[in-house]
């Protein structure tokens, strides 16, 4: 049976996103796959008042069940009403949809935004397999974000070896023909929490940190003139916090020569026509790293509350902190 967001008390991203753009600020997109996650994200966004994207990859889907996490956000927009947020603004989106059939049973189980990634494919197979999916969303109200341009590195089941930077001279003529609601670019952020090889990188000579290559800002200019207005996003846009690699690291892991995008680079974007900025690998870390510790420092502990408390509280911290300090959304989902 089919059901429309709407019912589910969700919301595109067309308003938000022509508001955000307008605002300066960027919306935060976190991806979920467990309850700590989604209670995190809701708390941290009802807290601040900040419209907020729970994202669904396919590797969630896999993991977690798509019914299951289907209630979960319908939950979560009831969930967050009893914490006091009176008209929570919360989007459910598809995350890397690489297909029509994935993208057209999201848009039926009550998705309200798709990612249909075709950005693999030639560039007339990807504007007809991007209109395809646009067709049959805009039918229902589900907004739909498309991608040019390859990111590197690795997400769930999305890889590349290598980044190609979206080409301006083509943003026009793909939008246009496809109708997409935002897009997706390549300007040198990349998916997981090794964004770079240390050889692509430089180190700061007082902390001997990595210090990762900044992002094709005159890219992000030239696309913004080509498309005055229109909504764009980042993918890959995690920090990896030194501090909770060092948590991990100090606490049994190994996570050698981690680095993501510096915070500033992603707050000078959020103030540009990006409007959607992407983070998933730098819950994962606050996570790992919460758990870690706990667990290291309470050997005896084995009900999974003592050591998930800590950690949904450090996710809690770090979205909260996203928010209100780098993407600038606190306060605009009164
Ligand atoms: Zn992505």
């Amino acid at each position: 049976m089919k059901v429309s967001f709407k019912e589910l008390g969700l919301v595109n991203t067309r308003e938000m996103f022509a508001k955000a753009v307008k605002g300066g600020y960027a919306i935060p997109a976190f991806n979920f796959n467990n309850m700590e996650q989604l209670q995190a994200i809701i708390q941290a966004a009802a807290e601040t008042k900040s419209p907020v994207i729970l994202q669904v990859s396919k590797g969630a889907r896999n993991y977690a069940n798509q019914t299951l996490l289907r209630y979960m956000a319908q939950g979560a927009v009831e969930y967050a009403k009893e914490l006091g947020w009176k008209k929570p603004q919360i989007v459910l989106h598809l995350d890397h949809g690489d297909s029509y059939e994935l993208c057209k049973s999201c848009v039926d189980f009550g998705f309200s935004s798709v990612m249909i990634d075709a950005s693999s494919l030639p560039y007339e197979e990807n504007v007809k397999l991007t209109r395809k999916v646009v067709n049959y969303a805009h039918k229902y109200d589900v907004t739909v974000e498309a991608e040019l341009g390859v990111l590197a590195g690795v997400e769930d089941e999305v890889s590349s070896a290598v980044s190609h930077y979206t080409k301006p001279e083509e943003v026009i003529d793909f939008v246009k023909k496809t109708k997409c609601d935002s897009l997706a670019i390549s300007i040198g952020t990349s998916h997981g929490a090794y964004k770079f090889t240390p050889e692509q990188c430089t180190r700061d000579p007082q902390t001997g940190r990595l210090v990762p290559p900044p992002l094709a800002f005159d890219v992000l200019k030239a696309i913004e003139k080509k498309l005055p207005g229109f909504p764009i996003v980042l993918h890959g846009s995690s920090s990896v916090p030194q501090e909770y690699v060092d948590m991990c690291n100090q606490y049994g892991g190994q996570l050698p020569n981690a680095v993501g995008i510096p915070e500033e680079q992603l707050r000078k974007a959020a103030k540009s026509a990006v409007c959607k900025i992407n983070i998933d690998s730098d819950s994962r870390l606050a996570m790992t790293a919460a758990v870690r510790k706990h667990l290291a420092e309470n050997p005896s502990h084995f009900d999974p509350r003592q050591y998930l408390k800590p950690a949904r509280e450090e996710m809690k911290k770090m979205y909260i902190h996203k928010i209100v300090n780098v993407l600038g959304s606190n306060g605009k989902a009164r």
